[in-house]
C-alpha cells in the first residue's frame, strides 16, 4: 500500500481499520478494468466531520465527547450507515464502516451511498438522561451532514430505537418539521418497519440457503455452530432451526456450549430472559471450552459477534464447508486464505449481513410514501433483494475465478465507480 494514497490526518504506522479497507481496495483493483482509472475516489472519505459533543452531566459538571460521522462515498445517492456509541470509537474506525456501507448497499443494489457515526463514550457509565442529552446534541452537532435525502443514520453497536426516537425528534425539532426518514430502525410506534428486528439474522440465512443450494448441502439436519446470540446470532439461530437444521453450538461472551443432538434456539432464549450470563447453566447443552469452538464438527460456521475472530491462529481447525459472516469483518484476509486453501466457501459480511440494511431501505421508502407493509411483504422482498444479489455474485466469482469476498467487491466497486463516471468532476 502506498502512504501517499493515505489522507494526511492518517498516521501510516497504524492505520487500523482504514488500512484494511485499502488493502481490500488493493485486491479487487486488478479486476476493475477502466473503470480503475476511478479507485482513488474510494480511497478518500468524501466528508469527515468531526464534533465536540459537551453534555451537562447529573452532578452539574460538564463533560466533553469526541463524535463523528463520516460520508465515504455519496455517488450512488444519500449515505446510509449506523451509528456507534463505544468507547474505542476512532476517526480511523469510522471511515472503515463507512466504506464498507458503500461497498454493501452497492452489493445489494441499495440507492444508498455509504456513511458511518460514532461517539468515543461508554454508554453503561451513562444515566438515561445524559445519553438522552448526549444523543440529542451529537444529532444537532451532525444535523448539517444528515437528512432524509442526504445521509440517513441507523443503530450500531449500543445504539437501539430508543436512541433514533431522540435522534428523529432532535432533528425534527432543529427543521420545525417532522420527519421520520432521517433515521432507520425506529419504534414501530414512530414510523419504523416490521421485520427489522431479525432481518440481519433472516438476511444471514437467505444468502446461506442459496450457497447450500450450489454447494449440495441439504438445510434439514445440517450442523451449525454460532458465535454471538445477540440480534444477528439468536434470530439467525431460529430460523436457521425452524428450517430444519440443527444448531450443535453456541458461543457468546459468557462460554460456549454444545449439543450433538441439537439446541432448540426458542428453549434457550426462554431460559435465558434476558440474562445472557446463564447461558453455561442451560441444561440441554454442555459446556466446553471456548477454544474448542472453532473445531466444532459442523457444516456451518456463523461469527455473528465481533471482528477478527478467525484468525491465521485457528483458521485451520475449522471444519464447517461453509462460512457466514454476521458479523463485520469477522475474518483476517490470512484466514480467509487458509480456510480457502481448505475448500471453505465463505459468504462475506458485506453480502451476508446485508439484509439489516436492506430492511431500513425499506423502512425509508415507507416513511416516504407513508404506506406501510405487511411482515409478509417485507420477508418477500428481503429474500428476493438477496436472492438476485447473491445469485449475481456467485456467477461473477465462478467467470472470474475468484472468491465470493472478491466478488462482491468487485460487483459493488463497479456499481460505484460507474456512477462516480458518469457523473464526472465538477467543476
Ligand atoms: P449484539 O450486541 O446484539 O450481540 C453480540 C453478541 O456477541 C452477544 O451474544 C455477545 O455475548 C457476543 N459476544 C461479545 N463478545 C464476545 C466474545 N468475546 N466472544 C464471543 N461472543 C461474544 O450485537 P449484534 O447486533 O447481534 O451484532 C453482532 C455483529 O453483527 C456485529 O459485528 C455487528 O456489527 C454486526 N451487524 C449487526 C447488524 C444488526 O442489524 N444488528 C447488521 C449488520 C452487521
Amino acid at each position: 500500500m502506498t502512504t501517499a494514497a493515505l489522507p494526511s490526518f492518517i498516521d501510516p504506522a497504524r492505520i487500523g481499520p482504514w488500512g484494511m479497507f485499502l488493502e481490500q481496495l488493493e485486491r479487487v483493483e486488478p479486476h476493475l478494468g477502466p473503470l480503475a482509472a476511478w479507485i482513488d475516489t474510494l480511497r478518500h472519505p468524501k466528508r469527515c466531520l468531526i464534533v465536540d459533543v459537551p453534555v451537562r452531566m447529573d452532578d452539574g459538571h460538564i463533560r466533553h465527547f469526541e463524535g463523528f460521522r463520516v460520508q465515504h462515498n455519496l455517488s450512488r445517492g444519500p449515505g446510509k450507515g449506523g451509528v456507534r456509541f463505544h468507547p474505542d470509537v476512532t476517526l480511523s474506525e469510522v471511515m472503515a464502516l463507512s466504506a464498507w456501507m458503500t461497498v454493501k448497499n452497492a452489493a445489494v443494489n441499495l440507492p444508498y451511498g455509504g456513511a458511518k457515526g460514532g461517539v468515543r463514550v461508554n454508554p453503561a457509565e451513562l444515566s438515561m438522561a445524559e445519553l438522552e442529552r448526549l444523543t440529542r446534541r451529537y444529532t444537532s452537532e451532525i444535523g448539517s451532514i444528515i437528512g432524509p435525502d442526504r445521509d440517513i443514520p441507523a443503530p450500531d453497536v449500543n445504539t437501539n430505537e430508543q436512541i433514533m426516537a431522540w435522534m428523529m425528534d432532535t432533528y425534527s425539532i432543529n427543521q420545525g418539521s417532522t420527519q421520520t426518514g432521517v433515521v432507520t430502525g425506529k419504534p414501530i410506534s414512530m414510523g419504523g418497519s416490521l421485520g427489522r428486528k431479525d432481518a440481519t439474522g433472516r438476511g444471514c440465512y437467505v444468502v446461506a440457503r442459496e450457497a447450500m443450494q450450489r454447494l449440495g448441502m441439504p438445510m434439514e439436519g445440517a450442523r451449525i455452530a454460532i458465535q454471538g446470540f445477540g440480534n444477528v446470532g439468536s434470530a439467525a439461530a431460529r430460523i436457521f432451526h425452524d428450517a430444519g437444521a440443527k444448531i450443535v453450538a453456541i458461543q457468546d461472551a459468557a462460554g460456549t456450549i454444545a449439543n450433538t443432538n441439537g439446541i432448540n434456539p426458542h428453549a434457550l432464549l426462554g431460559f435465558l430472559n434476558g440474562n445472557p450470563r446463564a447461558l453455561l447453566d442451560y441444561p440441554e447443552a454442555e459446556a466446553i471450552a471456548n477454544a474448542d469452538f472453532w473445531g466444532v464438527d459442523c457444516d456451518l460456521l456463523l461469527p455473528a459477534a465481533l471482528e477478527n475472530q478467525i484468525t491465521a491462529a485457528n483458521a485451520g481447525q475449522v471444519r464447517a464447508k461453509l462460512i457466514v459472516e454476521g458479523a463485520n469483518g469477522p475474518t483476517t484476509p490470512q484466514a480467509e486464505d487458509i480456510l480457502n486453501a481448505n475448500g471453505c466457501t465463505v459468504l462475506p459480511d458485506v453480502l451476508a449481513n446485508a439484509g439489516g440494511v436492506t430492511v431500513s431501505y425499506f423502512e425509508w421508502v415507507q416513511n416516504a410514501s407513508s404506506f406501510f407493509w405487511t411482515e409478509k411483504d417485507i420477508h418477500d422482498r428481503l429474500d428476493r433483494v438477496l436472492t438476485e444479489a447473491f445469485q449475481g455474485i456467485w456467477d461473477l466469482a465462478a467467470a472470474r475465478k475468484v472468491n465470493l469476498r472478491t466478488a462482491t467487491y468487485i460487483m459493488a466497486c463497479s456499481r460505484v465507480l460507474e456512477a462516480r463516471a458518469l457523473r464526472g468532476i465538477y467543476p
